[in-house]
């Protein structure tokens, strides 16, 4: 059996047994890959805790038939700070489910790797809106993905003006003309704020909330779209939703 080292990022843990667990890992070169870690409750070292969700890890692997095996496991960033803090969990929970969506397994994706680093490394730098910066990364998976939708032409024929209707089956935002039976009017300052989020780095992305009304239609314009081209429920939508926005940055 062939061993690899990789670096990667946790995105889920499961217990298997009473002693092993599961872990799923965005890694650097191999895309996704899902290995067990044996023994992580007869050992006294701390390789279980090294393994938790969010971990930026070096690895030694095994590779397996189905699973790998992971048979070392050092921390190179543990992102203590947003382990601390719910909000910023939340956050950081939406960005690891997203990516654990759109990764395909041991299919290399530096690109993915990248951007969920700069996401985390955003969180873990205390952002004022940590929801708005997991909405920007969203976005950028999204674009990433092939998925990225329309925000300042129709998704259909580019007009630029008027655009008060959306879509996320049509791919966006829509003039008069090309909104079909399912587009739902929208405010033009909820899809300016998604555009704008779309552009900004992940860093600046926690620092340009706009007022609450604006921020929860675009909000669910969003997710909407996000759940309809990952073509699944994002159960950390829920968590997010739930933080209080911070207060109007002037
Ligand atoms: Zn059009």
């Amino acid at each position: 059996m062939p061993l690899y080292k990789e670096q990667g990022i946790v995105l889920r843990s499961v217990k298997l047994g009473e002693a092993d667990k599961i872990v799923t890992i965005l890694t650097q070169g191999s895309g996704k890959v899902r290995g067990v870690a044996k023994g992580i409750r007869r050992t006294q070292s701390k390789f279980g805790a090294r393994l938790e969700p969010l971990m930026h890890v070096s690895l030694l692997m095994y590779q397996g038939r189905n699973l790998d095996t992971v048979t070392q496991a050092e921390i190179i960033v543990p992102f203590v700070r947003i382990r601390g803090t719910f909000d910023l969990i939340a956050a950081a929970e939406t960005m690891l489910e997203a990516v654990d969506k759109v990764a395909e397994e041991h299919e290399r994706n530096v690109r993915l790797f990248l951007l969920l680093l700069a996401g985390l490394r955003a969180l873990e730098a205390g952002p004022n809106d940590p929801a708005a910066v997991a909405e920007s990364f969203l976005l950028k998976l999204l674009s990433l993905s092939g998925f990225h939708p329309a925000l300042s032409g129709c998704a259909v024929c580019g007009s630029r003006e008027p655009l008060e209707w959306f879509s996320a089956s049509q791919g966006g935002v829509l003039c008069r003309e090309c909104a079909e039976h399912d587009a739902g009017r929208v405010s033009p300052p909820a899809i300016k704020w998604l555009d704008d989020l779309s552009r900004v780095d992940l860093l600046g992305a926690g620092d340009m909330t706009p007022d609450a009304e604006i921020r929860r239609e675009a909000r669910s314009l969003l997710y909407g779209f996000a759940e309809y081209h990952l073509e699944r429920r994002m159960r950390s939508f829920s968590l997010l939703v739930r933080q209080p926005l911070p207060a109007l940055t002037p």
